[in-house]
């Protein structure tokens, strides 16, 4: 059983060239044994690190799904910000509460991205909520030229405020589309890609 043992550990034992002259050398000799020079450069370089980063980058952007996140944050944010408060007077989403209310709509639009589309699609919906998050900003300020929508009225803040929530929004949503793309891998393919 052991002399099988030692067997076994020497024909693990591979035989690499060395990469400077080509004399053969085992895989664990750190220095070429004829012309000393450095092994290392032939060791597999296993990086977890690395698989992992790779897991979590976008292959490219897609246009399309630039243009479907596009539609998913303009409904959702319209929606909510613009003909719920019409609808029902008593919520009255103007100023803060307007601006505060994009977290949750951004991060859902997000969510909703990340979790249908197909491969990682991160920044897309970013993209589209950063886009979204300009109109957001005057309507909920200003009014659209104080013909549709009130504007800022009793809710009053600043306006770096408003850049300062809309950029916390779109933050969110860039969570919501990692929580939807973690939710579409499942958990079995944790381990690999
Ligand atoms: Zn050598």
């Amino acid at each position: 059983m052991s002399t099988q043992e030692v067997f076994m550990s020497d024909d693990n034992q591979t035989i690499i060239n060395c990469p400077s002259c080509g004399a053969k050398n085992t895989t664990t000799a750190q220095r070429c044994g004829s012309c000393g020079g450095p092994m290392e450069e032939l060791k597999p370089i296993h990086s977890e690190a690395r698989e992992r980063q790779r897991r979590y980058q976008q292959d490219g952007f897609s246009v399309l799904w630039a243009l479907i996140a596009m539609a998913v944050q303009v409904v959702l944010t319209g929606a909510v910000v613009v003909a719920l408060p019409q609808a029902a007077g008593v919520l009255d989403f103007e100023g803060y509460y307007g601006m505060s209310l994009t977290i949750p709509v951004w991060f859902t639009g997000g969510f909703l991205v990340g979790l249908i589309s197909p491969g990682k699609t991160f920044i897309e919906p970013v993209v589209a909520a950063l886009i979204v998050a300009f109109p957001t900003v005057f309507y909920l300020y200003n009014g659209i030229f104080s013909t549709f929508g009130h504007g800022q009225t009793v809710r009053t803040m600043p306006w770096f405020m408003y850049a300062i929530m809309a950029a916390i929004g779109v933050m969110f949503t860039l969570i919501g589309a990692y929580a939807g793309e973690r939710i579409q891998l499942g958990p079995q393919t944790a381990t690999s890609d």
